[in-house]
């Protein structure tokens, strides 16, 4: 198979879809610059090569046509910097202005195309502006995995245009490989830890791990759901309670398929969604009114840690608790502890989807697990067991 390790870029022009999606403030000034890093490795790699790079990207969501606040133009100096190489910079993605400068450019340069999204074609997944787009590359790079559940032009559609000529990147690479171990291969014991909200946002992916894992941890606000329907009084704690069949539905699931579905049993309960809250410890089961469950309790701490150090595989998506507050992330904290104890013992451990990456790089312990997707909702789809249409553009 074809692989962006195998692949010549001798005298090539490589279109690359990156996700250069970075927060930028006020003065244009770039906040967090990690995915831009996270690309380098795949365009040095075609740079080595002898190729010539051109990057193709959205930034932020313009609503019609260009806005100079969501220009690549504000990036490019930084992307500059990083690659220690001058960067071209085109004004527009598609026509003459970009088709010059891409027939301009010369192995070992590198050229930025303006925002992607300037064009409504994009999005809408255009086949026109697809073409429009393949003209300026000799072979297209997907690299953009937080876009890969698009089906649009620069991460799907483009692809028809490249039937010999299609790659991953090594982001696209790394995720998968990732992703891929733990749905596809994973040692056992497996074990899920699901936090979050509402459990109405999670039963997909509950759902399609409930064949996979051995152990389903749930926890966060989605607890109370469960435990009142298990008859439990959960006082103020938030509560779907048109999901309560739901709950039950699940558990019964758990049981016929043998998985070990673990519900908090006590709780850090607080008089007010706020840090300056009067907390206190009760059953999850029993909460008075006027309370609510706002992180796993200590006891149950334990207990969570228990089964992941046992693990060998562990998937963590969603904070257990309220971890923007410092008095309920505590609960969140040691299931990322133990994630990393486990990992130490040789688990393979995948952080994923939104929130449970905010909460790892707050406890400062992203680099002591396996993998931190960098996906949101690519990767949350890709747990679902749905198709990716950047992927299967790619992989067939
Ligand atoms: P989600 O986007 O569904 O993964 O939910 C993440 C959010 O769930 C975070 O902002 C947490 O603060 C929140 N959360 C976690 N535990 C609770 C809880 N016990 N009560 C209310 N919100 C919670």
């Amino acid at each position: 198979m074809q692989t962006i390790d195998n692949y010549n870029f001798g005298n090539k022009k490589a279109l690359i879809r990156v996700d250069f999606n970075v927060p930028l403030n006020e003065k244009f000034e770039i906040t967090d610059d990690t995915r831009m890093r996270a690309a380098l490795p795949t365009i040095r790699k075609v740079l080595a090569g002898g190729g010539a790079v051109i990057l193709m990207s959205h930034l932020g969501r313009p609503k019609n046509g260009p806005e100079d606040k969501f220009s690549l133009r504000h990036i490019c100096q930084h992307l500059s910097e990083l690659l220690n190489l001058p960067v071209k910079f085109a004004e527009d993605c598609v026509g003459t202005v970009a088709e010059q400068a891409a027939a301009a450019l010369k192995p070992g340069e590198v050229l930025l195309l303006e925002n992607l999204r300037f064009h409504k074609e994009e999005e809408k997944g255009d086949e026109n502006f697809a073409r429009q787009l393949s003209v300026l590359g000799d072979v297209w790079i997907n690299d953009a995995f937080g876009t890969a559940h698009r089906a649009h032009a620069s991460t799907a559609v483009i692809a028809k245009f490249f039937p010999n000529d299609k790659l991953f990147g090594y982001v696209m690479q790394g995720e998968l490989t990732s992703v891929d171990k733990v749905m596809h291969a994973p040692e056992r014991p497996f074990t899920a830890i699901m936090g979050g909200s509402k459990v109405s946002s999670k039963i997909d992916i509950i759902m399609n791990l409930m064949d996979k894992v051995d152990n389903l941890i749930l926890g966060g606000g989605m607890t109370y759901t469960f435990k009142k329907a298990l008859g439990g009084k959960v006082g103020n704690s938030i509560c779907e309670e048109d999901k309560l069949d739901l709950a039950l539905d699940i558990l019964r699931i758990a049981k016929e398929k043998g998985v070990n579905l673990i519900l908090g049993n006590e709780v850090v309960i607080a008089d007010a969604f706020s840090q300056d809250a009067n907390t206190r410890i009760a059953s999850a089961m029993d909460i008075p009114d006027g309370w609510e469950g706002l992180d796993i309790a200590p006891s149950t701490r334990e207990d969570f840690a228990r089964v992941i150090e046992n693990s060998k595989t562990i998937l963590w998506n969603g904070p257990v608790g309220v971890f923007e507050i410092p008095k309920f992330a505590e609960g969140s904290k040691a299931v990322a502890e133990a994630i990393v104890r486990a990992t130490e013992k040789g688990a393979f451990s995948l952080i994923g989807g939104g929130d449970s990456v905010a909460a790892i790089n707050q406890f400062g312990l992203a680099d002591k697990v396996s993998y931190v997707s960098t996906g949101g909702g690519a990767l949350l789809e890709y747990i679902e067991g749905k198709e990716l249409p950047g992927i299967t553009a790619i992989r067939g």
